[in-house]
Protein backbone atom coordinates (compact mmCIF):
# COMPACT_ATOMS: atom_id res chain seq x y z
CA UNK A 1 0.00 0.00 0.00
CA UNK A 2 1.11 3.33 -0.71
CA UNK A 3 1.76 5.22 2.43
CA UNK A 4 3.93 7.92 0.89
CA UNK A 5 2.76 11.07 2.12
CA UNK A 6 1.61 13.44 -0.80
CA UNK A 7 3.80 16.16 -2.23
CA UNK A 8 4.03 19.40 -0.67
CA UNK A 9 6.26 21.51 -2.79
CA UNK A 10 3.12 21.62 -5.78
CA UNK A 11 0.46 24.10 -6.17
CA UNK A 12 -2.76 22.11 -4.67
CA UNK A 13 -6.28 22.56 -4.86
CA UNK A 14 -7.46 24.15 -1.21
CA UNK A 15 -10.34 22.76 0.45
CA UNK A 16 -13.41 24.75 -0.23
CA UNK A 17 -17.28 23.66 0.97
CA UNK A 18 -20.42 23.49 -0.67
CA UNK A 19 -20.59 27.26 0.85
CA UNK A 20 -17.71 28.89 -0.17
CA UNK A 21 -16.25 28.00 3.30
CA UNK A 22 -12.59 27.11 3.00
CA UNK A 23 -11.42 24.51 5.64
CA UNK A 24 -7.57 25.38 7.07
CA UNK A 25 -8.50 24.09 10.49
CA UNK A 26 -8.19 20.10 11.39
CA UNK A 27 -8.63 18.89 14.61
CA UNK A 28 -7.17 15.64 15.52
CA UNK A 29 -8.55 13.26 18.54
CA UNK A 30 -5.81 11.37 19.17
CA UNK A 31 -7.50 8.85 21.30
CA UNK A 32 -11.03 8.75 22.76
CA UNK A 33 -9.45 7.85 25.77
CA UNK A 34 -9.04 9.95 28.81
CA UNK A 35 -7.58 10.14 32.83
CA UNK A 36 -11.20 12.13 33.73
CA UNK A 37 -14.88 11.38 33.10
CA UNK A 38 -15.65 14.96 33.06
CA UNK A 39 -19.76 15.00 33.65
CA UNK A 40 -20.22 16.98 30.83
CA UNK A 41 -18.25 15.29 28.43
CA UNK A 42 -18.55 11.31 29.19
CA UNK A 43 -19.96 8.94 31.10
CA UNK A 44 -19.39 7.47 34.14
CA UNK A 45 -19.10 4.07 32.34
CA UNK A 46 -17.74 5.19 28.84
CA UNK A 47 -17.13 2.02 26.52
CA UNK A 48 -13.79 2.96 24.70
CA UNK A 49 -12.95 2.25 21.12
CA UNK A 50 -11.13 -1.48 20.52
CA UNK A 51 -7.47 -0.39 20.09
CA UNK A 52 -7.24 -2.60 17.16
CA UNK A 53 -9.67 0.44 15.13
CA UNK A 54 -7.33 3.17 16.31
CA UNK A 55 -5.10 4.70 13.32
CA UNK A 56 -1.30 4.39 14.38
CA UNK A 57 1.03 7.45 14.41
CA UNK A 58 2.37 6.27 10.81
CA UNK A 59 -1.44 6.12 9.13
CA UNK A 60 -2.14 9.48 11.40
CA UNK A 61 0.75 11.43 9.91
CA UNK A 62 -0.12 10.53 6.09
CA UNK A 63 -3.73 11.88 6.73
CA UNK A 64 -2.50 15.07 8.51
CA UNK A 65 0.14 15.34 5.57
CA UNK A 66 -2.61 15.30 3.15
CA UNK A 67 -4.69 18.07 4.45
CA UNK A 68 -1.71 19.97 4.57
CA UNK A 69 -1.25 19.24 1.28
CA UNK A 70 -4.38 20.51 0.53
CA UNK A 71 -3.64 24.43 2.32
CA UNK A 72 -4.74 22.95 6.37
CA UNK A 73 -2.70 26.13 8.39
CA UNK A 74 -3.35 25.28 11.64
CA UNK A 75 -3.40 21.62 13.19
CA UNK A 76 -4.85 21.32 17.11
CA UNK A 77 -4.59 17.65 18.55
CA UNK A 78 -7.34 16.85 20.97
CA UNK A 79 -8.89 14.06 22.19
CA UNK A 80 -10.27 12.52 24.66
CA UNK A 81 -7.13 13.40 26.34
CA UNK A 82 -4.06 13.77 23.99
CA UNK A 83 -1.34 13.62 26.22
CA UNK A 84 -2.47 10.08 27.59
CA UNK A 85 -1.56 8.21 24.27
CA UNK A 86 1.46 6.37 24.52
CA UNK A 87 4.37 7.82 22.60
CA UNK A 88 2.63 11.23 21.57
CA UNK A 89 5.87 13.36 21.63
CA UNK A 90 6.44 10.99 18.89
CA UNK A 91 3.79 12.21 16.15
CA UNK A 92 3.60 15.79 17.17
CA UNK A 93 7.48 15.40 16.26
CA UNK A 94 6.47 14.24 13.01
CA UNK A 95 3.90 16.87 12.03
CA UNK A 96 6.06 20.03 13.74
CA UNK A 97 8.40 19.16 10.73
CA UNK A 98 5.64 21.07 8.56
CA UNK A 99 6.69 24.29 11.36
CA UNK A 100 9.73 24.03 9.93
CA UNK A 101 8.80 24.04 6.54
CA UNK A 102 6.25 26.62 6.81
CA UNK A 103 3.31 24.94 5.51
CA UNK A 104 1.79 24.77 8.93
CA UNK A 105 1.30 28.21 10.94
CA UNK A 106 0.25 26.34 13.90
CA UNK A 107 0.14 23.28 15.94
CA UNK A 108 -1.37 23.05 19.28
CA UNK A 109 -3.70 21.07 21.59
CA UNK A 110 -6.14 20.82 23.84
CA UNK A 111 -5.72 18.89 27.21
CA UNK A 112 -6.77 18.37 30.56
CA UNK A 113 -3.41 19.74 31.79
CA UNK A 114 -3.24 16.02 34.21
CA UNK A 115 -0.09 15.27 32.57
CA UNK A 116 1.72 18.98 31.79
CA UNK A 117 4.00 18.67 34.42
CA UNK A 118 5.84 16.00 32.27
CA UNK A 119 5.11 17.40 28.92
CA UNK A 120 5.30 20.98 29.12
CA UNK A 121 8.81 21.71 27.85
CA UNK A 122 8.78 19.12 25.40
CA UNK A 123 5.57 20.66 23.93
CA UNK A 124 7.28 23.47 23.56
CA UNK A 125 10.51 22.60 22.08
CA UNK A 126 8.59 20.49 19.72
CA UNK A 127 7.16 24.32 18.14
CA UNK A 128 3.98 24.34 20.30
CA UNK A 129 3.50 27.94 21.65
CA UNK A 130 0.09 27.81 22.55
CA UNK A 131 -2.17 25.12 24.57
CA UNK A 132 -5.79 25.22 25.45
CA UNK A 133 -5.97 23.77 29.30
CA UNK A 134 -9.85 22.96 30.55
CA UNK A 135 -10.29 24.24 33.77
CA UNK A 136 -13.64 24.63 34.79
CA UNK A 137 -13.71 25.40 38.90
CA UNK A 138 -10.73 26.66 41.26
CA UNK A 139 -12.46 24.85 44.48
CA UNK A 140 -10.68 21.00 44.37
CA UNK A 141 -13.66 19.24 46.12
CA UNK A 142 -15.91 20.76 43.02
CA UNK A 143 -12.53 19.38 40.70
CA UNK A 144 -12.53 16.09 41.57
CA UNK A 145 -16.57 16.22 41.65
CA UNK A 146 -17.08 17.41 37.52
CA UNK A 147 -14.19 15.44 36.56
CA UNK A 148 -15.03 12.61 38.63
CA UNK A 149 -11.32 11.81 39.31
CA UNK A 150 -9.06 14.72 38.75
CA UNK A 151 -6.75 16.44 41.06
CA UNK A 152 -6.88 19.85 40.90
CA UNK A 153 -3.60 20.40 42.36
CA UNK A 154 -1.94 18.25 39.87
CA UNK A 155 -3.55 20.63 36.85
CA UNK A 156 -2.65 24.07 38.19
CA UNK A 157 0.89 22.49 38.58
CA UNK A 158 1.02 21.51 35.29
CA UNK A 159 -0.83 24.82 34.12
CA UNK A 160 2.04 26.32 35.74
CA UNK A 161 4.70 23.76 34.22
CA UNK A 162 3.31 25.22 30.49
CA UNK A 163 4.01 28.55 31.65
CA UNK A 164 7.32 28.49 33.22
CA UNK A 165 8.09 26.32 29.81
CA UNK A 166 7.35 29.51 27.58
CA UNK A 167 3.91 28.40 26.35
CA UNK A 168 0.55 30.65 26.18
CA UNK A 169 -2.23 29.47 28.10
CA UNK A 170 -5.48 29.62 27.34
CA UNK A 171 -8.29 28.53 29.93
CA UNK A 172 -11.81 26.55 28.55
CA UNK A 173 -14.22 26.66 31.17
CA UNK A 174 -17.16 25.02 30.35
CA UNK A 175 -20.31 27.41 31.82
CA UNK A 176 -22.56 25.41 34.25
CA UNK A 177 -25.92 26.91 36.05
CA UNK A 178 -25.85 26.51 39.81
CA UNK A 179 -21.87 24.71 39.54
CA UNK A 180 -19.56 27.09 38.66
CA UNK A 181 -21.67 30.25 37.62
CA UNK A 182 -20.14 32.05 40.57
CA UNK A 183 -16.61 30.86 40.03
CA UNK A 184 -16.69 32.94 36.44
CA UNK A 185 -15.61 36.51 37.66
CA UNK A 186 -13.20 35.06 40.36
CA UNK A 187 -11.25 32.47 37.54
CA UNK A 188 -11.06 35.44 35.31
CA UNK A 189 -9.87 37.41 37.66
CA UNK A 190 -6.96 34.66 38.59
CA UNK A 191 -6.52 33.83 34.79
CA UNK A 192 -5.72 37.24 33.73
CA UNK A 193 -3.50 38.35 36.87
CA UNK A 194 -1.44 35.10 35.20
CA UNK A 195 -1.52 36.52 31.82
CA UNK A 196 -4.02 33.70 30.89
CA UNK A 197 -6.82 33.85 28.66
CA UNK A 198 -9.96 32.60 29.62
CA UNK A 199 -13.08 31.10 27.22
CA UNK A 200 -16.31 30.54 28.30
CA UNK A 201 -18.18 27.64 26.48
CA UNK A 202 -21.53 26.72 26.33
CA UNK A 203 -21.93 23.03 27.39
CA UNK A 204 -23.28 21.20 24.34
CA UNK A 205 -26.18 17.89 24.17
CA UNK A 206 -23.07 15.34 22.72
CA UNK A 207 -23.26 11.88 24.04
CA UNK A 208 -25.38 10.83 26.58
CA UNK A 209 -23.91 11.78 30.00
CA UNK A 210 -26.73 10.64 32.79
CA UNK A 211 -27.45 14.22 33.52
CA UNK A 212 -29.94 16.42 32.58
CA UNK A 213 -27.73 19.45 30.73
CA UNK A 214 -31.11 21.00 29.66
CA UNK A 215 -31.58 21.81 33.39
CA UNK A 216 -27.66 23.01 34.04
CA UNK A 217 -27.65 24.75 30.93
CA UNK A 218 -26.18 28.50 31.13
CA UNK A 219 -26.56 30.69 28.11
CA UNK A 220 -23.31 33.24 27.72
CA UNK A 221 -25.37 35.47 26.28
CA UNK A 222 -26.75 36.39 29.98
CA UNK A 223 -23.20 36.04 31.24
CA UNK A 224 -22.06 38.78 29.28
CA UNK A 225 -24.65 40.90 29.97
CA UNK A 226 -24.25 40.46 34.15
CA UNK A 227 -20.75 40.65 33.73
CA UNK A 228 -21.08 43.97 31.64
CA UNK A 229 -22.78 45.22 34.38
CA UNK A 230 -19.50 45.36 36.62
CA UNK A 231 -17.15 45.29 33.90
CA UNK A 232 -15.88 47.14 30.70
CA UNK A 233 -15.83 44.61 28.00
CA UNK A 234 -14.39 46.28 24.43
CA UNK A 235 -14.70 44.07 21.39
CA UNK A 236 -11.71 43.03 19.95
CA UNK A 237 -11.01 41.44 16.69
CA UNK A 238 -8.38 38.62 18.16
CA UNK A 239 -8.91 35.90 16.17
CA UNK A 240 -7.17 32.45 16.79
CA UNK A 241 -8.71 30.47 13.91
CA UNK A 242 -11.37 29.09 16.12
CA UNK A 243 -14.92 29.73 17.31
CA UNK A 244 -14.48 31.86 20.35
CA UNK A 245 -15.36 35.55 20.06
CA UNK A 246 -13.00 37.97 22.42
CA UNK A 247 -13.73 40.73 24.69
CA UNK A 248 -10.30 42.86 26.56
CA UNK A 249 -11.96 43.38 29.75
CA UNK A 250 -10.78 46.76 30.66
CA UNK A 251 -10.34 46.61 34.55
CA UNK A 252 -8.41 43.27 34.27
CA UNK A 253 -6.17 43.99 31.18
CA UNK A 254 -7.10 40.25 30.06
CA UNK A 255 -8.78 38.92 27.23
CA UNK A 256 -11.92 36.65 27.55
CA UNK A 257 -13.73 34.29 25.34
CA UNK A 258 -17.29 33.01 24.47
CA UNK A 259 -18.18 29.85 22.55
CA UNK A 260 -21.71 30.09 21.94
CA UNK A 261 -22.52 26.61 20.11
CA UNK A 262 -26.05 27.23 21.58
CA UNK A 263 -27.26 30.04 21.87
CA UNK A 264 -25.39 31.89 18.78
CA UNK A 265 -24.35 29.86 15.61
CA UNK A 266 -20.99 30.84 14.81
CA UNK A 267 -21.30 28.64 11.42
CA UNK A 268 -21.28 30.79 9.23
CA UNK A 269 -17.18 31.23 9.18
CA UNK A 270 -16.69 27.74 9.88
CA UNK A 271 -12.92 26.33 8.81
CA UNK A 272 -13.09 23.48 10.96
CA UNK A 273 -13.20 19.71 10.02
CA UNK A 274 -12.61 16.59 12.67
CA UNK A 275 -10.56 13.90 12.42
CA UNK A 276 -11.34 10.82 14.82
CA UNK A 277 -8.45 8.25 15.89
CA UNK A 278 -10.23 5.72 14.44
CA UNK A 279 -10.10 8.15 10.83
CA UNK A 280 -13.47 9.16 10.72
CA UNK A 281 -14.03 12.71 9.15
CA UNK A 282 -16.30 14.55 10.63
CA UNK A 283 -17.51 17.79 8.87
CA UNK A 284 -18.98 19.56 11.94
CA UNK A 285 -19.25 18.36 15.20
CA UNK A 286 -23.49 19.42 15.46
CA UNK A 287 -23.82 16.63 12.50
CA UNK A 288 -23.62 12.82 11.50
CA UNK A 289 -21.98 13.52 8.16
CA UNK A 290 -18.86 11.93 7.69
CA UNK A 291 -16.60 10.10 5.48
CA UNK A 292 -13.81 7.21 6.59
CA UNK A 293 -10.58 8.30 5.56
CA UNK A 294 -9.17 4.53 7.39
CA UNK A 295 -11.11 2.77 5.20
CA UNK A 296 -9.76 4.66 2.12
CA UNK A 297 -6.52 4.77 3.10
CA UNK A 298 -6.09 1.58 3.51
CA UNK A 299 -7.57 0.29 0.60
CA UNK A 300 -6.18 2.74 -1.76
CA UNK A 301 -3.05 4.52 0.18
CA UNK A 302 -2.41 7.87 0.33
CA UNK A 303 -2.63 8.68 -3.23
CA UNK A 304 -6.92 7.82 -2.71
CA UNK A 305 -7.00 10.95 -0.17
CA UNK A 306 -7.56 13.82 -2.57
CA UNK A 307 -10.44 12.15 -4.08
CA UNK A 308 -12.23 11.70 -1.32
CA UNK A 309 -11.29 14.48 0.84
CA UNK A 310 -13.34 16.53 -2.44
CA UNK A 311 -16.13 14.34 -1.65
CA UNK A 312 -16.32 15.42 1.85
CA UNK A 313 -16.46 18.83 1.12
CA UNK A 314 -19.57 18.40 -0.38
CA UNK A 315 -20.97 16.82 2.59
CA UNK A 316 -19.77 20.30 5.03
CA UNK A 317 -23.32 21.17 6.20
CA UNK A 318 -24.48 24.71 6.49
CA UNK A 319 -24.28 24.62 10.32
CA UNK A 320 -25.66 22.98 13.66
CA UNK A 321 -28.77 23.70 15.04
CA UNK A 322 -28.84 22.49 18.87
CA UNK A 323 -31.77 22.84 21.22
CA UNK A 324 -31.18 23.83 24.38
CA UNK A 325 -33.59 22.72 26.03
CA UNK A 326 -33.40 19.33 24.88
CA UNK A 327 -33.07 16.81 27.50
CA UNK A 328 -31.61 14.11 25.13
CA UNK A 329 -28.23 14.58 22.84
CA UNK A 330 -28.39 16.11 19.89
CA UNK A 331 -25.62 13.81 18.96
CA UNK A 332 -25.25 10.07 19.79
CA UNK A 333 -21.62 10.72 20.18
CA UNK A 334 -19.20 12.07 22.67
CA UNK A 335 -16.98 15.34 22.41
CA UNK A 336 -13.95 12.92 23.60
CA UNK A 337 -15.15 11.11 20.28
CA UNK A 338 -14.74 14.38 18.20
CA UNK A 339 -12.56 15.78 19.95
CA UNK A 340 -12.93 19.32 21.43
N1 LIG B 1 -9.18 16.24 27.36
C1 LIG B 1 -8.90 17.51 26.80
C2 LIG B 1 -9.55 18.61 27.61
O1 LIG B 1 -10.39 18.33 28.44
O2 LIG B 1 -9.19 19.74 27.38
C3 LIG B 1 -9.26 17.63 25.35
C4 LIG B 1 -10.56 17.05 24.90
S1 LIG B 1 -12.02 17.83 25.52
C5 LIG B 1 -13.27 16.91 24.73
C6 LIG B 1 -11.96 19.37 24.68
C7 LIG B 1 -12.83 20.47 25.22
O3 LIG B 1 -14.19 20.09 25.05
C8 LIG B 1 -12.64 20.75 26.69
O4 LIG B 1 -12.38 22.12 26.86
C9 LIG B 1 -13.96 20.38 27.31
O5 LIG B 1 -14.27 21.18 28.40
C10 LIG B 1 -14.92 20.57 26.16
N2 LIG B 1 -16.15 19.79 26.24
C11 LIG B 1 -16.31 18.47 26.47
N3 LIG B 1 -17.61 18.12 26.42
C12 LIG B 1 -18.30 19.25 26.14
C13 LIG B 1 -19.69 19.55 25.95
N4 LIG B 1 -20.61 18.61 26.03
N5 LIG B 1 -20.03 20.82 25.68
C14 LIG B 1 -19.09 21.80 25.57
N6 LIG B 1 -17.78 21.57 25.74
C15 LIG B 1 -17.38 20.32 26.03
FE1 LIG C 1 -11.43 13.92 29.40
FE2 LIG C 1 -11.38 16.33 28.32
FE3 LIG C 1 -13.62 14.88 28.24
FE4 LIG C 1 -12.82 15.84 30.55
S1 LIG C 1 -13.43 17.06 28.76
S2 LIG C 1 -13.47 13.74 30.16
S3 LIG C 1 -10.65 15.76 30.37
S4 LIG C 1 -11.75 14.40 27.24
Amino acid sequence: MDMQAPEMTKTTTPLIDSFGRQVTYLRVSVTDRCDFRCTYCMSENMKFLPKKDVLSFEELNVLIDAFVARGVKKVRLTGGEPLVRRDIMDLIGRISRHLTSSHLRELTLTTNGSQLVRFAKRLKEAGINRINVSLDTMDAGKFTDITRRGRLEQVLAGIEAADSAGLSVKLNMVAIKGFNDTEIIPMMKWAHGKGYDLTLIEEMPLGEVSRDRAKDFLPLRKVRDDLAETFTLDKISHATGGPARYVRVKETGGRLGFITPMSHNFCESCNRVRLTCTGQLYLCLGREGRVDLRVALREKGASGLDAILDEAMVLKPKGHDFDPSRQAPAIARHMSMTGG
